[in-house]
């Protein structure tokens, strides 16, 4: 098979993966005229984009979609009827460079299926992030996918040249992933995500250390994971419960959601429908809330739903349950308080913080602010500006925010 026909399906069969933003890795650069690449922290890396519209930054590929496994939701699991191809590590490390040199890419996020066993397969993953490494110099961002059941040498291996490492969790719940992926051990799983986490607190802690040596150099951009959304009956509660005891435990850089896509031959364990992917987007809005917000799990979604509202943001939707904490004084309020209104980023919180030290802030500072106007004004109070007394109580309040209905094609 030639390389052309290969890429079409190892790039094909990895779009199903979201795990792979390239934020948060050291700054290296090849203008010492060694090696070749560079990473620029912190800046998005968006040069083509799956056929949902998600954004697919890196050369993203499998080394092969042949897989031992038999994971339901997955394309390419064993009984899966679509071509097989696997590519060699030579292959892999010479269309890196080729497409870095070409400026297609900025890096690469490899994966495979399992192949013989786990250490077999992080071997040839580790293998291509070596050769990129010390053969070529590579100084490109690296995300590697981490077999969980891989030998320790191997995982710290890959650590040594990658960015950032991930696991995917899969499914929030152990009883899902039991009958979707029977031989997954989400206790394998969390066992590896405790070790990056023990690998990534020691590199941590002796980088601080002015006495120790230098320590070796360990996924920079930590660790992340993928749940998919939709491919079981988890609600959103679950889901994020899930994320915040991920984070909580194992210090993940991100978790990403990934809306289920129904895949041909599928299971009948499996939905028909893929999930709205505005689910997918409201999910990636309350992990925000959680990570700089200040939000606890437990408060973003109402107990008796279990799921986020679709319609309206997870912020606002609070806010709406929460209307006795408003009107806020926006000249006076906490930074917490101010991060819990609507329309206010944390950045616009920590700009309103700085400019009313010198003035008190009033409607015509909040374009200059970067504050949404509209969504923000009736629940604060500015020196020039008051919400009428009952906006908050008042019923139609959710109405105002909500899309307008729109009138439903007739087909013809
Ligand atoms: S282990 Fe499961 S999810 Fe991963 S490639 Fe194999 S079948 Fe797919």
């Amino acid at each position: 098979m030639d390389l052309q026909r290969k890429l079409e399906i190892l790039a094909d069969a990895a779009k199903y993966d979201a795990s792979c933003a390239s934020s948060g890795t050291e700054q290296r650069d090849s203008s010492d005229g060694k090696g070749i690449g560079s990473t620029a922290p912190g800046m998005g890396i968006c040069h083509s984009y799956a056929p949902d519209g998600r954004c697919i930054s890196l050369l993203k590929i499998l080394l092969t979609n042949a897989c031992n496994y038999d994971c339901l939701y997955c394309v390419n699991r064993a009984s899966s009827n679509v071509p097989r191809a696997r590519f060699t590590t030579d292959e892999v490390v010479k269309l890196t460079l080729d497409f870095y040199r070409r400026n297609y890419i900025e890096g690469l996020f490899l994966s495979s299926g399992i192949i013989r066993n786990a250490d077999y397969t992080m071997e040839q993953v580790v293998s291509v992030a070596r050769q990129l490494r010390e053969a070529h110099h590579f100084r490109g961002y690296i995300h590697l996918k981490t077999i969980p059941e891989a030998d320790d040498a191997l995982i710290a291996e890959a650590g040594k040249y990658a960015d950032r490492l991930s696991i995917n969790i899969e499914v929030p719940e152990e009883k899902s992933l039991a009958l979707l992926a029977p031989e997954k051990d989400v206790r394998a799983i969390r066992r590896t995500m405790g070790r990056l986490r023990l690998r990534l607190d020691e590199a941590q802690e002796a980088g601080k250390s002015a006495t120790k040596a230098k320590p070796p150099r360990f996924a920079p951009a930590g660790q992340s994971t993928q749940m998919i959304v939709g491919a079981d009956t988890a609600d959103d509660k679950t889901i994020l419960n899930t994320s915040a005891n991920l984070y909580g435990s194992y210090q993940l850089r991100r978790v990403y959601y990934s809306a289920f896509s129904p895949i041909p031959d599928a299971s009948r364990a499996l939905p028909l429908l893929a999930p709205p992917l505005i689910r997918e987007h409201r999910l990636y809005q309350a992990d925000w809330l959680m990570r700089f917000y200040g939000f606890d799990a437990r408060e973003i979604v109402e107990d008796a739903a279990g799921m986020l509202p679709l319609d309206i943001d997870p912020k606002l939707a609070w806010a709406l349950r929460h209307r006795d904490r408003f009107p806020l004084d926006v000249n006076r309020a906490s930074r917490e308080e101010l991060l819990r209104v609507p329309g206010f980023g944390a950045k616009a919180v920590d700009r309103i913080i700085a400019v009313r030290r010198v003035t008190s802030i009033r409607v015509a500072d909040l374009a200059r602010l970067r504050i949404i106007r509209n969504k923000a004004l009736p629940f604060i109070v500015l020196s020039d500006h008051r919400p009428p007394p009952h906006l908050l109580d008042s019923a139609g309040l959710a109405e105002r925010f909500k899309p307008k209905a729109t009138q439903l094609g007739f087909g013809f």
